[in-house]
């Protein structure tokens, strides 16, 4: 449905302004005065209303904005009044929002901290005929140049307890939540279930996108939904975990959905007493001072930061934008083949049947590790993480994973995807 649906009460002068399937503006004629309101409805009985008028069988015809706007503008408030304040600024540097620090400019620029701002926002970019860019915490994209659009940092904040039988939680988060700091908050309320994907940076509402993953586990896990605000329309939809379509750092979001919902709550079922998962990469190793019946969730995720911190370097001192390939996934006959010359190498095999590599290997073998071209450079303690030691464009450092993606398919026959987002490449 097309918001905003104008519409009046069959044989009153009533008239609405349905702004989404959450809000209505009501025009009533009351004696001498017109009173105007502004409704939220976001819980029963209100939204069955909008249903109700929204329904075809029911006694609301559709009119037109300026007749709408013809009552309202006879009550004491106009559409102004309700409007949510907007700063658009323009020009705005974009290296401090992003964890590459690569120089590019937002031709314009908001920052929206409730859903409400964020329709004003979509409404701006519909009136001004400008496409709309969502930047969360900036950590998993690549500026190839200035954005020619209204580029929204999305900072709705808010941790909502939605349901606790003593042991399980669900919790509701708003996107603009940084997504460490939620982490840090579940581990002080006793919840368990994220500990393994603690420092990964950048914000809840961006979490879902690519599924984020570390230490064997994905959000996918303990995802309960998602409310996302659809750009074309403004309207509130909730995603259940099936209709994300989540796999290997991927989601429906970054498919089929690409480039029309804006992520704005996701929820969690969390639990007190959820095993914890200590099989994977050196968590065993850095825990093995505590006996392993004392070991809690924290313990964990204080592993998990230490190996972190050891290994991948902080953008807060090199920019760089974590791993910037996926592991790639080929047949087991191509695996089998190289496992003949490479019996060393790194592979998992997958329940499809197919065998999962370690990108940081192959691109290590292939020579690049600690690979310096002044500006940037391939890290030299993770061959998978691109960095930016400052002055490199976003295009130089796109050529450097050129390169690094043309010799390892040269020397193992295997292609490398990037798992960062690029922004504005060219074709
Ligand atoms: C040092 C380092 C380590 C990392 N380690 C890991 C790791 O272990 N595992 C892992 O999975 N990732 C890792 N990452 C990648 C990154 O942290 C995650 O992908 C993170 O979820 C990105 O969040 P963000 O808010 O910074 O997203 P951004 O970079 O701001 O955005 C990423 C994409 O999502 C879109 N987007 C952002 N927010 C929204 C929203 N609310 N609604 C709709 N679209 C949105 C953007 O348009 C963009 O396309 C690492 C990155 C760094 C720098």
């Amino acid at each position: 449905m097309q918001y905003p649906v104008y519409l009046q009460l069959s044989g009153t002068e009533n008239v609405y302004a349905i702004q989404g399937p959450d809000r209505f503006w009501e025009c009533t004629p009351l004696g001498a005065q017109t009173l105007c309101h502004d409704v939220l409805a976001t819980t029963w009985p209100e939204r069955q209303r909008i249903l109700d008028m929204v329904a075809d069988d029911g006694p609301w015809e559709r009119i037109d904005r300026a007749a709408f706007e013809a009552q309202w503008n006879k009550g004491n408030c106009n559409m102004e009044s309700t409007a949510i304040p907007l700063d658009v600024l323009e020009h705005v540097e974009l290296a401090q929002y992003t964890t590459f620090g690569i120089e590019a400019k937002a031709r314009w620029f908001a920052e929206v901290t409730s859903v409400d701002g964020l329709r004003a926002a979509l409404d701006w970019s519909r009136s001004h005929g400008v496409e709309v860019f969502v930047l969360g915490g900036g950590s998993n994209m690549l500026l190839h140049g200035d954005v020619e659009a209204l580029v929204l940092r999305i900072q709705i904040r808010g941790v909502e307890v939605r349901s606790d039988d003593g042991r399980h939680v669900e919790v509701a988060v708003g996107a603009g939540e940084v997504w460490h700091d939620f982490v840090m908050h579940t581990l002080d309320q006793g919840w368990g279930g994220l500990e393994n994907l603690s420092l990964i940076p950048g914000s809840v509402g961006a979490s879902p996108m690519q599924n984020i993953g570390a230490y064997g586990v994905e959000i996918r896990d303990h995802f309960a939904w998602l409310d996302a605000v659809r750009i074309s329309d403004g309207s509130l939809q909730r995603f259940m975990a099936e209709d994300c379509a989540f796999g290997y750092r991927e989601s429906v979001f970054k498919r089929e959905e690409k480039g029309k919902w804006i992520l704005v709550r996701v929820a969690f079922h969390l639990d007190r007493e959820s095993p914890l998962r200590m099989g994977y990469g050196a968590i065993e190793q850095e825990l093995q001072h505590i006996p392993e019946a004392e070991r809690t969730h924290r313990d964990v995720s204080e592993a998990v930061i230490r190996i972190r911190q050891s290994k991948l370097p902080d953008p807060a001192q090199i920019g760089n934008a974590g791993s910037f390939f996926k592991n790639p996934t080929i047949p087991a006959k191509q695996a089998e083949a190289l496992l003949a010359t490479h019996p060393n190498m790194p592979n998992y095999p997958q329940p499809s049947g197919e065998v999962k590599l370690a990108a940081g290997w192959l691109i290590e073998q292939a020579g690049w590790k600690g690979h310096n071209r002044a500006t940037h450079g391939v890290h030299d303690r993770q061959a998978l993480v691109l960095v930016h030691f400052g002055g490199a464009t976003g295009k130089e450092v796109w050529d450097l994973a050129q390169d690094v993606m043309k010799s390892v398919k040269a020397q193992f026959g295997v292609s490398l995807e990037p798992e960062v987002n690029q922004v504005g490449l060219q074709d």
